[in-house]
């Protein structure tokens, strides 16, 4: 069984991101990128079914940049066998990567597309369920567990209020929730096997795909301003503004 797995190059998650001056959008200037973390979940996923002698193939596919290089070979240094850059320098919104998406799992034929349930840059969250709705699949988001057998998954989805597991069809679209698993470092040794594994460049221009956006941003601003705190003379003053003052946000 070969699985695919969305990888997407984001800002990493530790940097404070700052908006331009113009609120257009966020400043990438010398920003660290990172994968995506939700991604992170996906490719160990498929290695460890990979490992597990369930798969038989990981393919992991970016795109966007050339720079997405960087972030398929930490994926193929966690385990994935072969990467594809679908190569553009053009935005990518979600319907254009889910085009995307279905164009390679057409010529590629998995049996599952794997990836994160959002990116953490856009947190649009709608990725893997446009991707399912175009491919004609059928889909589980936000995984915390994946079982693969008989030709079908067996997954558990966290939902409001708990836990739902849910039998699918494959091939399938599945999106990882942060509980899936632990995603393991990439070590030396792997990271210098993963500089000879194949990295298949396709231009996306080339892909008779219209990634034209549908979406335009009109404004980014930052979050407003945490205000300074007060003290207060004693207990009972604070006692008295938590009952009358204090709101649940
Ligand atoms: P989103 O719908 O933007 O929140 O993204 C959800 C998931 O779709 C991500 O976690 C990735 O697995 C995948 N994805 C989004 N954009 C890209 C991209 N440019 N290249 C590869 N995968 C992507």
């Amino acid at each position: 069984m070969k699985i695919l797995v969305a990888v997407k190059r984001v800002v990493d998650f530790n940097v404070k991101v700052r908006v331009k001056a113009d609120q257009s959008g966020v400043d990438l200037a010398n920003v660290k990128m990172s994968m995506n973390p939700f991604d992170e979940i996906a490719i160990e996923e498929a290695v460890r079914l990979k490992e597990a002698g369930i798969a038989t193939e990981v393919v992991v596919i970016s795109a966007g940049p050339t720079q997405c290089q960087e972030t398929l070979r930490t994926a193929l240094a966690i385990g994935a066998d072969r990467a594809i850059l679908a190569e553009t320098d053009a935005e990518l919104q979600p319907l254009a990567v889910a085009k995307i998406l279905k164009a390679v799992c057409e010529k590629e034929q998995p049996q599952l597309l794997i990836m994160g349930k959002q990116a953490i840059d856009d947190d649009s969250n709608q990725t893997g369920q446009m991707a399912a709705a175009l491919l004609g699949w059928p889909q589980a988001t936000f995984a915390s567990k994946v079982v693969i057998a008989n030709g079908e998954a067996s997954v558990t989805r966290e939902v409001d209020g708990g836990l739902e597991t849910i039998a699918l069809t494959l091939p399938a679209v599945v999106t990882t929730d942060l509980r899936l698993n632990e995603p393991r470092y990439a070590t030396l040794p792997n990271i210098m096997k993963a500089k000879k594994k194949p990295l298949d460049v396709q231009p996306v221009a080339g892909m008779g795909i219209d990634v034209a956006p549908r979406l335009k941003t009109l404004k980014v601003a930052e979050p407003p301003k945490r205000s300074g705190g007060i003290k207060v003379a004693d207990v009972a003053a604070l006692v008295a503004k938590l009952k009358n003052e204090a709101k649940v946000i």
